[in-house]
């Protein structure tokens, strides 16, 4: 850079400056990033060296001298009394020595930090009048924001109202958990819908929604981090915290205050090891001087306080090798590229697949056979490529083909409008088949035990099912024809189909796999209309007209129920026995629980599981009539934790709440 002439270096900030506002604006507007955040980074760390080299070349509106995101126009204006700045950030452990010794010269002595964990969400602010929330606001370009108060009345664990009659403002990190990431990806994936790239975008695209019942149906969560306006008798960030809590807000507990860098040191090593267990994704440590009258001291720059510093994980990123790309269909048709790789170490799991999502990106990142990839977890969690090693590439290589029959039954794919997915649309597609029947059995629909994708599979390739009408006229000689089924599992399987004729017509409605149609659309539904026959009989508008409802859903639930195959297989279901009505809210308790060591407890899990993925043993619980709550207190009955668990263990030691280990509770669910 030495010999850089300024010209060249105008020019080159030109573009730096050029290419940063747009990945910024994609990334804080759009809400859909278009590069990885190292790739933006060092851009970024870049245009800050050369401005340095060249201070002739800022200018206020470079992105390194104001706070990166935008206010959407369509949004309400806030004004931020105080503002909200970004956060200077560094990559390694001399840095931050550095940081520490600018800290300490600026206040002529050592100083103890508050260390927190840096949530990997958007910030949001919280106004409270009398106790009341009254406002809640994104950070958008740091002085002036975006008003979600509607949205932040559907975040669980932001309180309402606070048990003092304060008029008060905090600020903290709006996240999504990883499981309620996954689940969404998957269900956007599924309906052919552009899945998130990390947790931090999905929460931000949960949150900053106009339609505030889209963000109610998000899973979003809050961990409240500063005390905008505390009262005097708080002078420490540790301290704050505490009271923050102790007042209803969702703090992150794990903060520690500490004095020396080798503990600091000691906390991020903890947490780089600790990270991929947490619920939650995190992208550094955040370093606060603790005390509040040095924080004034030390006062902000134009874009970032003086007293904090963020440490950023570096990105985990393994090269391998891809040897087949494997297509498969969906429930609803969709096909999706899977890349299978040599297996590799990553982020504490082995990884041999990455999903593609679609076809367009497949083209767009052009991985090919035999191509090097290089391989990272986005929000800690989904294998993704991120990048073909060109370098690696082998000399007769060629671009992938991309399918245009379908892989399971022949038939031509296409690109239904406004999708980005490649669809089959031939109803009597056999991978579709599979998917659907699975999906029929499955909890949230028919929830029929025992009746899962291997089964399901033999059943249909057996020619003993081609719908999930056929599933009711199964007689004990057909499953007799099935691996390892004898008397009892024959017995168990036709009592559980049995069983599920019961069912209120939701769980039917859920269990046909209706394009937008999920079981909460599907209860909403039967709960208006009461019944199959006025549910099929429903034009758009009055399935529109019910709250929360969009025209997508009513579109796709209308477009459906005019197919004349359709209303043939529900007269079928309707000829089988199947209740078609809805029973009313206690519909849930209709499958009679055998009585068992669970049911109709309350239970929380913690930590990381070893046998069964959260969702899994979740499900498995409620199968049994447990209620699985996220929070412990003196109604809960067991606390299942598996490895790492931190302060709900410690809660329910504190309240004397049994605690089962995960062997305990397997052996129990048996
Ligand atoms: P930042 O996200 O790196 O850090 C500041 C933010 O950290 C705060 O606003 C707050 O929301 C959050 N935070 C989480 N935990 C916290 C805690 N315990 N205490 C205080 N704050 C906490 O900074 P930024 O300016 O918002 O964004 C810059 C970063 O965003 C870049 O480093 C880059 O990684 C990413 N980015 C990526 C792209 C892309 O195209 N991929 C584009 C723009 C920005």
């Amino acid at each position: 850079m030495a010999d850089l002439t300024l010209d060249e270096a105008r020019k080159e900030v030109a573009s730096l400056r050029d290419k940063l506002d747009q990945w910024a604006d994609a990334y804080y507007t759009k809400d859909a990033p278009e590069v990885e955040d190292n790739v933006y980074d060092q851009k970024y760390q870049r245009l800050v060296e050369l401005e340095q080299q060249f201070p002739q070349l800022v200018t206020q509106d470079s992105i390194t001298q104001r706070v990166g995101g935008q206010v959407d126009s369509e949004f309400t204006k806030v004004t931020h009394r105080v503002p909200m700045l970004s956060m200077g950030d560094v990559f390694s452990k001399e840095e931050l020595q550095e940081f520490d010794a600018r800290v300490q010269k600026q206040v002529g002595h050592p100083v103890a930090y508050n260390v927190e964990l840096k949530i990997d969400g958007l910030s949001i602010n919280l106004e409270y009048t009398d106790g009341k929330l009254t406002q809640a606001s994104t950070r958008g370009n740091g002085r002036v924001g975006e008003d979600v108060t509607a949205n932040a009345r559907f975040i669980a664990d932001i309180p309402q109202t606070l048990p003092e009659k304060l008029t008060t403002e905090v600020r903290g990190e709006c996240y999504m958990g990883k499981e309620a990431f996954a689940k969404l990806n998957s269900e956007r994936d599924e309906n052919g819908e552009a899945v998130f790239a990390n947790p931090r975008n999905a929460a931000a695209g949960s949150l900053r929604q106009l339609d505030a019942n889209i963000t109610k149906h998000r899973n979003l969560s809050t961990f409240i981090y500063t005390w905008v306006n505390p009262p005097a008798e708080i002078k420490g960030q540790h301290q704050a915290v505490d009271k923050m809590a102790s007042l209803g807000f969702h703090t992150n507990q794990t903060g520690k205050k500490l004095s020396s860098m080798d503990e600091i040191f000691a906390f991020i090593d903890e947490y780089t090891t600790k990270r991929d267990g947490l619920p939650y994704g995190i992208d550094g440590i955040v370093l606060k001087v603790d005390d509040l009258s040095l924080q004034n001291e030390l006062g902000n720059t134009v874009k970032i306080p003086r007293w904090e510093i963020a440490y950023k994980f570096p990105p985990e990123e393994q090269a391998t090798v891809v040897h087949e790309i494997k297509w498969t269909v969906g429930r609803t048709g969709v096909v999706t590229p899977t890349a299978i790789m040599d297996p590799v170490q990553l982020a504490g799991t082995t990884v041999s697949h990455a999903v593609l999502h679609n076809a367009d990106l497949l083209q767009q990142k052009d991985v090919r056979i035999g191509d090097t990839v290089m391989l990272h977890k986005a929000g800690d969690i989904i294998p993704e490529i991120s990048e073909v090693v060109m370098s690696k590439r082998p000399q007769n290589s060629v671009p992938y083909p991309i399918p245009t029959e379908c892989p399971s039954c022949g038939e031509k794919l296409i690109h239904l409008k406004d999708e980005v997915a490649l669809r089959c649309v031939n109803p009597s597609c056999p991978a579709q088949i599979e998917e659907g029947i699975t999906h029929f059995a499955s909890r949230p629909a028919m929830n029929i035990d025992g009746l899962g994708p291997k089964i399901v599979r033999q059943l249909i390739t057996n020619g003993l099912v081609h719908n999930v009408a056929d599933l009711y006229h199964l007689q004990a000689g057909d499953l007799a024809k099935l691996d390892h089924f004898k008397d009892k599992s024959i017995n168990n399987l036709l009592t559980a189909i049995n069983n599920s004729k019961k069912n209120s017509v939701e769980l039917l409605l859920t269990g046909l796999g209706i394009d937008h149609v999920g079981s909460k659309a599907a209860h909403l539904i039967a709960q208006k209309f009461k019944n199959m026959t006025k549910i099929m009989e429903a034009d758009v508008q009055d399935v529109a007209a019910i709250d929360t409802i969009g025209m997508t859903i009513a579109e796709s639930l209308t477009t459906y129920f005019a197919q004349a195959e359709v209303v043939e297989l529900v007269k079928r279901l309707e000829d089988s026995g199947l209740n078609m009505e809805y029973l009313g809210e206690s519909a849930e308790q209709v499958q009679e629980i055998p009585d068992n060591y669970f049911k109709n407890k309350t239970v929380v899990l913690t930590g990381t599981l070893s046998h069964f993925t959260r969702s899994e043993f979740t499900q498995k619980l409620q199968s049994l009539g447990a209620k699985v709550t996220g929070s412990v207190s003196s109604k809960t009955d067991y606390v299942i934790y598996g490895k790492d668990a931190g302060s709900k263990y410690a809660k329910a030691q504190k309240l004397g709440v049994p605690l089962l280990t995960e062997e305990e509770a397997i052996a129990q669910v048996k």
